[in-house]
């Protein structure tokens, strides 16, 4: 049999290697990223790394740890530049890569992640996003100079996490964000206004509700301050811009699989025959929640990598069809000493039931209900109940027996 080719060395690339070859492949299984070295765990980008608590060396996924025993053939420094439309034969597609080379490959699994967005005329001197090791490195010598002012673009979790990270240093920051309230995306108002309140009380000055015009640098071009879109400008000696990220398909354009908001794929993480994805690429109709979603979060992109992995082995008749990936996704951040956590699939339409402690206190449960349905669970500092409610909601989505876990 001909190679089967991992696109993508970080979380669901790795897992899925790891899947491939403890599931019983045996032939040559390549890997490939532009990265230079491996990929880090990214997580700890915007807390431990950033804020010097760890060096840069422990931010390693466990399946990066493992990778020497899988016998796989990883080519970092390599991207893939093309996908052939046309199949060689039945089995074999051509991916075509960055080194001049190409594999001609009995199965892939696409697992290129995301870029960060940019804002147009970045300065070339401060201004930063933040996804690789290289990027925290320079964000976190910027920090280390102790600038007068970091502003933060983008109040979504990186952005948060970002903005926590650097009042925990004592620099001063100024926090921005385009929505009514922070994380506009996913959380409801009351929830978002928490999380606003939460880095008000630790000295963030958080603007909501306002758009950024432009970046301005001085002569040398070091980013200086902040244009907003009401004409206030913001003095800044560091600028973090977390206005979310874009998934990696561009190489794909032309392939024949289907781009739409990332690679899409079928209930069980196929693209197209013996192609998977998985991770923050891909997206798929999860049919417990009976919508179609992309999920940028840790945990998915371990088990859809290995759910992705199962499902290539069951395409080569290596292993059973694993099914639908029906997930109920789960993350967690940690902004100041609260852990906020979350699983389910909420809208900013559901109403908001708050079920343990109270926001007030800074420490609660809050169940999110559609109709008959719990869609989500958000807890502060209350992961056991975060959990069983996810185990629950694993179950069955009934707003009845999740709710019941309350009293
Ligand atoms: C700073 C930061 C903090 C985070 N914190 C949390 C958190 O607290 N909780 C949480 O749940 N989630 C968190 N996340 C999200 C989580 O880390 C991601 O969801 C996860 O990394 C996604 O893994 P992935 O393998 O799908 O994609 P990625 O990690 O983006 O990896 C994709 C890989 O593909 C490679 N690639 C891209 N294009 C090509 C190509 N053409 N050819 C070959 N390779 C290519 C890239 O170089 C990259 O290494 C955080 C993310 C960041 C950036």
């Amino acid at each position: 049999m001909s190679s089967l080719l991992v696109i993508g060395a970080s979380l669901a690339g790795l897992t899925a290697t790891e899947t491939l070859r403890n599931g019983g492949y045996d032939g040559q299984l390549i890997v490939v990223d532009p990265s230079p070295q491996l990929p880090p765990d990214r997580p700890p980008l915007s807390k431990q790394v950033l804020s010097g608590e760890w060096d840069a060396d422990r931010a390693i996924h466990r399946s990066a740890a493992r990778l020497p025993e899988l016998d796989v053939d990883l080519r970092l420094g390599v991207a893939a530049t093309a996908l052939a439309a046309a199949p060689i034969d039945a089995h074999t597609r051509a991916v075509a890569l960055s080194d001049g080379s190409s594999v001609d490959a009995a199965g892939i699994v696409v697992a290129t992640g995301a870029a960060p967005r940019h804002l147009r005329n970045e300065p070339s001197h401060g201004v930063h996003v933040l996804r690789t090791m290289d990027d925290c490195l320079a964000l976190r010598a910027d920090l280390e100079a102790e600038p007068d002012r970091v502003v933060v673009i983008g109040a979504g979790f990186i952005g948060a996490e970002v903005a926590a990270t650097c009042r925990g240093r004592g620099l001063q920051v100024t926090m921005i964000e385009a929505a009514p309230a922070p994380l506009g995306r996913v959380l409801p108002g009351e929830l978002g206004a928490f999380i606003a309140d939460l880095h008000r009380e630790h000295g963030v000055d958080v603007r909501l509700g306002v758009g950024v015009d432009a970046l301005e640098a001085d002569g040398a071009g070091r980013v200086r301050s902040v244009r907003m879109a009401d004409g206030t400008v913001i003095e800044a000696s560091v600028v973090v811009v977390g206005i979310g990220v874009a998934p990696s398909v561009d190489w794909l354009t032309g392939s024949g699989l289907t781009l739409d908001d990332g690679v899409r794929c079928d209930e069980s993480c196929l693209a197209a025959p013996r192609i998977v994805a998985a991770g923050d690429v891909a997206s798929w109709p999860n049919p417990r929640f009976g919508e179609v979603m992309r999920v940028e979060q840790w945990e998915n992109a371990i088990e859809q990598g290995e759910h992705a992995g199962r499902r290539l082995l069951a395409e080569l008749d290596l292993g059973e069809h694993p099914g639908a990936f029906a997930p109920v996704p789960w993350f967690w951040s940690d902004q100041y000493d609260r852990k906020i956590q979350m699983a389910g699939r909420p809208s900013g339409s559901d109403e908001v039931v708050i079920v343990e402690g109270s926001i007030e206190e800074r420490r609660f449960v809050a169940l999110f209900r559609r109709g008959d349905r719990c869609t989500a669970v958000f807890g502060v500092n209350r992961p056991r109940h975060v959990m069983q409610a996810r185990m629950k909601m694993v179950e069955s989505l009934d707003w009845v027996p999740v709710a019941g876990l309350f009293g």
